[in-house]
């Protein structure tokens, strides 16, 4: 579908329907942000076509191009009215997600050890194929609890502390995990990987709070400026992928079946309540349980270390996944309904008072987690009353380089030679691999946050800058 977006409101811009188009599409953006967006918009309307999709196909400060769907796109359907549910809409790694963790040691304390500290998380973090897990060989029972405890099952089995659960999205489970409809080959894929990193956009970084906007939500949140803090972004690796993968196909056959078209073969769908809806979210709601797992494994891998290293506690911040289908009850035009909500490189940020936060964060809101990029700042935003877009903002700061442009355009030793003179330090996996992910790949994270806050999806909260990246 063609788009032509037209300012509306300050950091928004309305696709107008056209075509097959049931919905508007609505971006949230600045001008410049707009302009970076791309042929993704075309996207964006794509995704208005679909069946009982509702209000809008909304897309992200951070929006770029991505399989069928945009990534930084946010879009719901009333299972009611036939509404969909497509694995395109969260993508091949399912709950990717982002999680922080405050030090009780603040940067100048850890700058004479920070070396040796990055030496010790550089082996106790698992990246890349086959290079190894936090939990090697986790039975077949450890398994199927992963896929239906999430981080809860991890906890219970001595990875980790019960407060953890408390600051885990949805308590660190998702509930409605179904192993029966994850396939043998993603099983396979998965019992390998428990406790690993993945490759590239993934990482685990040390970071110092360099400012704080909000100083009575940083506190609620626990954090205060020059403050450590580590941030784990990662997903649920070959597991997800295949479940992924596997839908998609199940539900391009199941299409015609259903007679629902769609304009790119990419937005492959099924109605929620089918047997085929029902599979995949089933499988999804495995897939993220692995993932949270997963972040609380590789939490746990830095505790050990922080505690060797540094004689320091590492304590969560929260724990929140920014690609992942949510059935969840929404107010449309002052009726209340249940909507499946699709975020895929968005972040859900529940707003002050919402009854899913935990009793310590309900007058701050919800902590939401925005990685930047290695050699620049990530944000800690948090949720606002009224939110838009059933309550989602921005992922991270966007790709504005596709990953092969990236490595085109700079060399990975050079890169990380130019980051250990800013005083970052850099344990990669591969020269390739760190190069695709060079800050200039990115957006200014900064210009996307700025453009969250101005559209009323969330507010900032602190700055964070980093010190050491340990790079998937
Ligand atoms: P994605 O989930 O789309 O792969 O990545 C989310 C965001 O992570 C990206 O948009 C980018 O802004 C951010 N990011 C990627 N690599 C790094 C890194 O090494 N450090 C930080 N702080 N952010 C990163
Ligand atoms: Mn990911
Ligand atoms: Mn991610």
């Amino acid at each position: 579908m063609m788009a032509h977006p037209v300012q509306e409101g300050p950091y928004r811009y309305r696709i107008e329907p056209t075509g097959a188009m049931r919905v508007p599409g609505v971006v949230f953006a600045s001008a410049g942000l707009l302009r970076e967006a791309g042929r993704a918009l075309e996207q964006v309307a794509n995704v208005a076509t679909l069946p009982g999709v509702v209000d809008a196909s909304y897309a992200m400060p951070d929006v770029h191009w991505g399989y069928g769907f945009a990534i930084g796109g946010v879009a719901a359907t009333d299972p009611r009215d036939g509404g969909v549910v497509s694995p395109g809409g969260v993508g091949f790694d399912i709950s990717c997600g982002v999680r922080l963790l405050a030090a009780d040691i603040d940067a100048p304390g850890l700058r004479p050890v920070l070396e040796r500290l990055m030496d010790g998380l550089d082996p106790a973090v698992p990246r890349g194929m086959g290079k190894g897990a936090v939990w090697r060989q986790p039975g077949r029972a450890d398994l199927a609890g992963i896929l239906t405890g999430g981080s809860r099952y991890a906890v219970e089995h001595g990875h980790g502390e019960e407060r953890d659960l408390l600051r885990c999205e949805d308590g660190g489970a998702v509930a409605g995990a179904d192993p029966g409809q994850v396939s043998g080959r993603a099983l396979e894929r998965g019992a390998r990987q428990v406790g690993s990193l993945g490759s590239g956009n993934h990482f685990l970084e040390v970071q110092r709070v360099a400012e704080v906007y909000d100083p009575a939500a940083a506190e609620a949140f626990g954090l205060a400026r020059d403050q450590v803090c580590v941030m784990i972004h990662c997903g649920s690796r070959g597991l997800g992928h295949q479940i992924c993968g596997d839908h998609v196909r199940a539900m391009d056959r199941g299409m015609a079946r259903y007679g629902i078209e769609v304009p790119d073969r990419q937005l492959a769908c099924a109605p929620v309540d089918s047997a085929e809806g029902r599979a995949y979210l089933g499988a999804m709601a495995a897939a993220a349980n692995y993932g949270r797992a997963n972040r609380q494994l590789l939490a746990q891998a830095a505790r050990r270390v922080f505690r060797r290293v540094a004689g320091a506690r590492l304590e969560l911040v929260y724990d929140v996944s920014h690609n992942l289908a949510k059935l969840e009850d929404h107010l449309v035009a002052g009726e209340r309904r249940r909507l499946c909500v699709h975020r895929k490189g968005a972040t859900l940020a529940l707003p002050p008072g919402h009854p899913g936060l935990p009793p310590d964060l309900r007058e701050a809101g919800q902590p939401v987690l925005i990685p930047g990029t290695m050699g620049t700042a990530s944000y800690v935003l948090a949720g606002v009353p009224g939110g838009r877009a059933f309550f989602s903002t921005c992922h991270g700061a966007g790709r504005v380089q596709s990953r092969h442009q990236a490595a085109r355009g700079v060399d990975g030793r050079r890169l990380r030679s130019s980051l250990e003179a800013e005083g970052i330090a850099v344990r990669a996996s591969s020269w390739r691999g760190l190069a695709e992910e060079a800050p200039a790949a990115y957006k200014d994270v900064s210009a996307v946050v700025e453009a969250g806050e101005g559209a009323g999806l969330c507010r900032k909260v602190a700055r964070l800058v980093p010190l050491g990246v340990v790079k998937g």
